[in-house]
């Protein structure tokens, strides 16, 4: 839909005249083409996934004109994108890169700060600099999607060769998910531990490489096999920051292991999750368990149908629990309560040695069945899954936001140990608040190595500024009780940025002060991404702005 807007346009950042606003936009024009700085003065459309806005966050918790930007600027360099970096610093307007924009749960494509200037970097900065088949590594720009080098894959005959660990969704950027510390669910599935050296334009205007390709000359010939080059490693603080923007990175891709097959299991109750949790935590960190494992709970399996749950239940409130397995009983998997989904690699053998442990361990859980994926058809959420654990991008997963009607999500994502009593209280934490807010549980446990995050979406109205409050009430709740506790998100929304950042306060939130002491000295004016994970420059902190 179209939606009229419902303020003042174009969206002007604060602490700049609207005259001068227009008239710094217009010298920009001059440096990167008329086309490629469009004012943020029409309707805006949400569109859907594949046909996403650039402008603000079709999947908004606020209202839409909250995070919402005053111009979109397409830079098809790294010369350009120093063009514009100078550029904000004489005109003190903030800027707000993104890749691509999908990052869809998060808070899409929308800046922090209300008319930041966007820097839609995919749209023209899209290349695929390099694959090598040697090393299994490739070099991108910020346009490169999973699906684009999967494709670029194919294109070169190489897809036998090697696969791209994906997102759960294919169509995210490759470097805009890596910095945002996004998954996905191979054994490359930790993308930022996969991710091999930077290109980075600093707030100021300066280019730098980190790794290999820092070195004077021939950096392109190991910039992809060795991450760290020499001296202090910078990488991390470009990832979940705002101290500079990616405009190249290196990235190691996966070989075919020689064969993969995807198995599920079924387990009946709720309690069942404990010991179900130390089942799985020697399998994991042995890589018995291969992949990050995925450990769901029947109403996101429901949901994952892609009906909405007026189909279910039509009465007000949370579903019920027979509701719930009633309508799961109908369906090929059956109506336990938690679906282990998970990829076992390598030829026949070597997987036939994997399988039978998992099964012999798996048993020991009461009445856990294992599903034959022979029994089910093909459009079934486990055939989704097997695609994306063996490197084939999928939009499948979008189906269980269909749960609501103009549906959309925020996400709840805490890191514990794999461990039964953790697992169990986040579970109980999680479900008691969700009660309290009139919201359906979705919970599933995301196992990476060590650790797993518990990702749990709330799907909302988007429509319904009533149902919004209460997601929004609801997530704030568990982030705030999950702290006391012990746990902290892994990543999170950019309107809970603050919040989060709060929970890592440790000595008198010295990892905060270290953080705005980096972003003063990187960015002296502050112009870039402005609060994003809730750190703040000099001209903004102590002034309102944290939410
Ligand atoms: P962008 O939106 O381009 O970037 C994300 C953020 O990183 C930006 O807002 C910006 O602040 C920063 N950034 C981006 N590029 C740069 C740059 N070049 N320099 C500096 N900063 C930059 N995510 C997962 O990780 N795993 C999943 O399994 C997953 N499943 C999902 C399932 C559903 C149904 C939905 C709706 C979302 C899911 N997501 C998941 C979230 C999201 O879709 C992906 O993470 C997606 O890849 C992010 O969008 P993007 O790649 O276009 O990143």
């Amino acid at each position: 839909p179209l939606n009229p807007r419902t303020r003042e346009v174009p969206v002007v950042p604060q602490g700049i005249s609207r005259d001068d606003f227009l008239k710094a936009l217009e010298e920009l024009k001059a440096e990167l083409g008329e086309g490629n700085v469009e004012v943020n003065d029409k309707p805006l459309k949400d569109g859907w996934y594949m046909e996403h806005p650039n402008t603000h966050d079709m999947m908004t918790i606020l209202d839409e004109e909250e995070c919402v930007a005053g111009a979109v600027v397409y830079p098809g360099s790294t010369e350009e994108v120093v063009k514009i970096v100078k550029w904000a610093n004489k005109w003190l307007i903030p800027v707000f890169p993104i890749s691509m924009g999908r990052n869809l749960g998060y808070g899409g494509a929308a800046p922090r700060v209300r008319g930041s200037v966007t820097i839609d970097l995919g749209r023209r900065m899209n290349k695929i600099l390099d694959i090598s088949p040697q090393d299994y590594t490739c070099l991108v720009e910020p346009g490169v999607s999973f699906y684009g080098l999967y494709e670029e894959l194919g294109r070169r005959g190489l897809r036998d060769h090697m696969w791209v660990d994906t997102p759960d969704l294919g169509g995210g950027s490759i470097i805009g998910n890596t910095v945002d510390r996004g998954v996905g669910y191979t054994p490359y599935g930790d993308h930022w531990a996969c991710h091999s050296g930077l290109e980075v334009v600093l707030p100021t205007g300066e280019v730098i490489r980190t790794g290999m390709g820092a070195l004077t000359q021939g950096g392109e010939n190991t910039w992809g096999v060795f991450p760290y080059g020499f001296g202090p490693f910078s990488d991390g603080i470009f990832s979940q920051s705002n101290f500079g923007i990616v405009t190249k990175m290196g990235m190691t891709l996966m070989p075919n292991p020689g064969g993969h097959e995807s198995f599920m299991y079924t387990f009946p109750n709720e309690e069942d999750l404990g010991p179900l949790m130390e089942i799985i935590r020697p399998l994991r960190i042995s890589t018995i368990l291969e992949n990050v494992a995925q450990l769901r709970h029947v109403t996101q399996t429901v949901a994952a149908s892609g009906l909405p749950k007026s189909k279910f239940y039509s009465g007000t409130g949370t579903i019920p629990s027979e509701t719930i397995h009633r309508a799961a009983a109908q369906t090929p998997a059956g109506d336990h309560t938690w679906a282990y989904y998970g990829m076992c690699y390598g030829p026949s053998h070597i997987r036939a040695y994997k399988l039978a442990i998992i099964d012999a361990e798996f048993r020991k859980i009461p009445g856990c069945r294992k599903i034959d994926p022979f029994t089910l058809p093909e459009d079934e959420y486990f055939w989704s899954r097997d695609r994306i654990a063996s490197g084939t991008p999928d939009i499948h997963e979008l189906r269980w936001v269909n749960w609501a009607p103009n549906g959309a999500h925020i996400a709840f994502s805490p890191v514990s140990p794999i461990r039964g009593p953790d697992a169990t209280k986040l579970f109980q934490l999680g479900k008691r608040i969700h009660e309290q807010y009139g919201i359906d549980f979705m919970p599933a446990f995301c196992v990476g190595l060590r650790e797993m995050h518990l990702i749990v979406e709330i799907v909302f109205d988007r429509d319904d500024s009533e149902e919004k409050k209460r997601a929004l009430g609801c997530l704030r709740d568990m982030v705030d009780e999950a702290a006391k506790e012990g746990y902290g998100e892994y990543r999170t929304h950019l309107v809970l940025m603050d919040q989060v950042a709060g929970t890592y306060a440790w000595n008198d939130g010295a990892l905060g002060k270290f953080n705005e002491k980096l972003k003063d000295a990187l960015d002296p004016n502050g112009i870039l991404a402005p609060g994003r994970c809730g750190i703040w420059g000099k001209r903004y902190r102590g002034r309102g702005w944290e939410m």
